[in-house]
């Protein structure tokens, strides 16, 4: 789960030109009809009717390959923006019995790297600046639920291959569940956040060890209460977002030094439009700072959009239903989203989802056109 999509141009020209103020930016992407007679839209996160989404219903256009395992194995992917040649960008994915693998946007498995029980991954661009050796690597890190251990690879953007660049084991003293990345826009550091099915966090800062391998110190510990696992950072606001599964979302400051107190910016509830387990949680990012902050809503099947900006203000939800000879989605674990144009497949982004049932084969991935879930 991750913002790796860095856009290159804003989405459309009406949220622009409205005026930048919370709500009427929330009015922007709700119906008319969920804004008119209603003064107070920023009133719309306790709710499960607004509808600022494209639609409610959507499908699939592409999927990916069927993970090597069987049973409940994939889990999380992670989009990688070509930025030479947007079409040829790539999902890594996981496989949480055997490792990682990696996508075209046509669905087919380009690799699969057998690196252990790969659970979350994530990934930040070589322009966000990580270098190893002095040369920007596109970073790729994921949850090794076998050895306990957070993997690190670099992934070729010339052969879109994953290639192990661990140095020293980064080894949290907490049994690794779910993971994300968070480079901060402050400092230019690059971090690792990693959760326990205990509830206890750690933030890890990731740096060159030397000898083209990256090592890990860590930097902060924090906990919530109950199970967390799909978490998400906004680099460019310095926020990080985790799913307390059966509780809601929280929000806490990304940086090292922003202590242990989090805001519940969304709750859990039977009536949704978030029901436990929240999993996966992604964030598709405009260049001007607003965009969308999206969380599976496990215990409905359904995605539920928030604002990325303000008050995280609820905006819709959406669910991927069967279509094109494609099967929807459910019980979904890992998202991401990019939300930059990757071709004409994909022409304003692509939201992806795992899914917990692929019509009797192992499990896989779906892709859908950003277009179709988020007004552009
Ligand atoms: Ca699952
Ligand atoms: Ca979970
Ligand atoms: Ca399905
Ligand atoms: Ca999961």
């Amino acid at each position: 789960m991750s913002r790796s999509g860095r856009p290159d141009r804003p989405w459309g020209s009406i949220a622009r030109s409205l005026p930048a103020s919370t709500a009427l930016a929330a009015c922007a992407v709700l119906s008319l009809a969920a804004c008119s007679g209603d003064s107070d839209a920023s009133d719309k996160k306790s709710t499960s009717s607004a509808s600022g989404v494209v639609s409610e219903e959507v499908s699939a256009t592409v999927e990916t390959e069927p993970v090597p395992h069987s049973g409940d194995a994939a889990d999380d992917p992670a989009v990688w923006v070509d930025p030479a040649d947007p079409s040829l960008s790539a999902i890594v994915a996981t496989d949480k019995d055997g490792g990682l693998l990696v996508y075209d946007l046509a669905g087919r498995q380009l690799q699969y790297l057998q690196a252990g029980d790969m659970n979350n991954v994530d990934l930040r661009p070589a322009a966000d600046g990580f270098t190893l050796g002095g040369r920007p690597v596109v970073l790729v890190v994921a949850g090794n639920r076998k050895s306990n251990t957070i993997g690190v690879f670099e992934l070729d953007p010339a052969t879109r291959q994953l290639r192990d660049v661990a140095g020293d084991a980064i080894e949290p003293d907490i049994e690794v569940y779910g993971s994300c990345l968070y480079r901060s826009a402050e400092t230019g550091k690059v971090y690792v956040f990693v959760n326990s099915k205990t509830g206890e966090v750690q933030q890890w800062e990731l740096t060159d060890g030397g000898s083209g391998r990256v090592v890990g110190e860590q930097v902060r510990s924090f906990a919530v209460k109950s199970q967390p696992e799909g978490c998400v950072a906004d680099d460019e606001l310095g926020h990080f977002y985790l799913g307390e599964e059966t509780r809601g979302i929280w929000k806490f400051g990304a940086e090292p030094d922003a202590g242990d107190t989090g805001s519940l910016i969304a709750e859990a509830s039977d009536s949704g439009p978030l029901v436990a387990d929240v999993e996966g949680l992604a964030i598709a990012a405009r260049p001007d700072g607003t965009g969308y902050l999206i969380a599976s809503s496990q215990g409905d099947s359904s995605y539920a959009v928030y604002q990325r900006e303000g008050e995280n203000d609820y905006v819709g939800s959406f669910r991927i239903r069967d279509g094109g000879g494609i099967d929807g989605t459910s019980d979904t674990d890992g998202i991401d989203v990019a939300a930059t144009p990757l071709g004409s497949s994909f022409p304003s982004g692509v939201f992806v989802a795992q899914d917990g049932e692929n019509d009797g084969l192992t499990q896989n991935y779906k892709l859908v056109p950003l277009d179709r879930i988020l007004p552009g």
